[in-house]
């Protein structure tokens, strides 16, 4: 297989029908922050066992799951038993993907506005990634709407729009199928249709970049926000987020890429679950719509283990359910659930940092 038909290959399998991605590469901050809350100690061992968890859920997770994110650290660790994880994925048919950014940093000058960081050295590390079984990556570009101060600001536009494109033809020549994030933060007071309107100049930068730096679309998925409202606005309709998202990526989203899969960006695991149904619910999509879920895949699953080995199989079991739910609503048949309290609960966090 040429390399280029491998990264076709790749997003294909990933975004494959019924299947989408959990996102499960929190920094070490950031998992530590999840553990706080379930009063587990972040320490190597836990943030292990607790990764052995996701990934040694079996249960026909393959069928909902086509890819996973990492962390470094978990690339390279191991089940209990002594398997290494991406072995225990590459068993099941689960591509196996990693984070590459190394976080976020304002941008000079502007209105703390960032820039993500990691360009220096990436192609290194993308090729040792991809020795160790990766196929995909993951990079985080952050964008803020704050509609009376003019935000984003065309400096952090085009500044993100660059990084993005520069990570994903690095990623491409050394094998490993980008996932192009632009992330614009749900914080604010904005309407839907600020959020419509942002999105759409936003993505149009990021494929206009993605085309300066040759960048292969057929070997590449987009990770956006969904176009909601801003998060101190009132909630719109999972019908009419459906509308204003899909008319966006009409607008700016060229057919030729495989797949869009969704941050869930704060809402409620059951928000995710049922926007993305509608969305799969209307016509004219040339590409996948899926889900990359971190905290709707996983708040439930934490709150249910709590750090207890006791706890492991109930866990499994939430995290199966919201799988399923997702693949459900990945094609567009999704008919709702018993919604269990922590399935409703709000995953908003202000200027999230991953
Ligand atoms: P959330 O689904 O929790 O927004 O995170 C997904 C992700 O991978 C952010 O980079």
């Amino acid at each position: 297989m040429s390399f280029h038909q491998e990264l076709i290959a790749t997003a294909k399998a990933i975004v494959a029908p019924g299947k989408g991605i959990l996102a499960a590469d929190e920094s070490t901050g950031t998992i530590g922050n999840r553990f706080q809350k379930i009063n587990v100690e972040n320490i190597e061992e836990n943030r292990r066992a607790y990764r052995e968890l996701l990934i040694g859920t079996d249960n026909d997770v393959e069928k909902y799951i086509g890819g996973v994110i990492l962390y470094e650290e978990t690339l390279f660790q191991k089940m209990a038993d002594g398997t290494l994880f991406v072995d225990v994925l590459k068993k099941k048919g689960i591509q196996i993907g990693i984070k590459v950014d190394k976080g976020t940093v304002q941008i000079p000058l502007t209105d703390n506005e960032t820039s993500t960081q990691g360009l220096d050295g990436l192609a290194e590390r993308c090729k040792k990634y991809y020795e160790a079984g990766a196929r995909f990556a993951k990079w985080r570009a952050v964008l803020r709407i704050d509609v009376p101060k003019g935000l984003p600001s065309q400096t952090s536009i085009v500044e993100n729009a660059h990084t993005l494109a520069r990570y994903a033809a690095i990623c491409q020549a050394n094998g490993l199928v980008p996932i192009v994030e632009p992330e614009i933060l749900s914080d604010g007071e904005h309407t839907i249709q600020d959020c419509a309107r942002i999105t759409e100049t936003v993505l149009s930068y990021v494929f206009r970049a993605l085309q300066e730096q040759h960048v292969l679309l057929e070997g590449a998925l987009l990770k956006p926000n969904m176009v909601l409202p801003g998060s101190l606005a009132a909630k719109a309709t999972p019908e009419e987020i459906a509308k204003y998202t899909v008319q966006t990526l009409q607008r700016t989203v060229p057919p030729a890429l495989p797949g869009v899969v969704f941050l869930s960006g704060g809402q409620t695991e059951i928000e995710a679950t049922q926007n993305l149904n509608a969305m799969n619910k209307l016509a004219n999509r040339p590409w996948s719509l899926s889900f990359s879920y971190g905290r709707a895949l996983q708040a439930s699953v934490l709150k249910a283990w709590s750090g207890e080995t006791a706890k492991i199989e109930e866990a499994r079991k939430v995290y199966i359910h919201r799988a399923k739910c997702n693949s459900l609503a990945q094609l567009g048949k999704y008919e709702g659930e018993e919604a269990s309290a922590s399935a409703s609960e709000s995953l908003f966090v202000t200027n999230y940092k991953y």
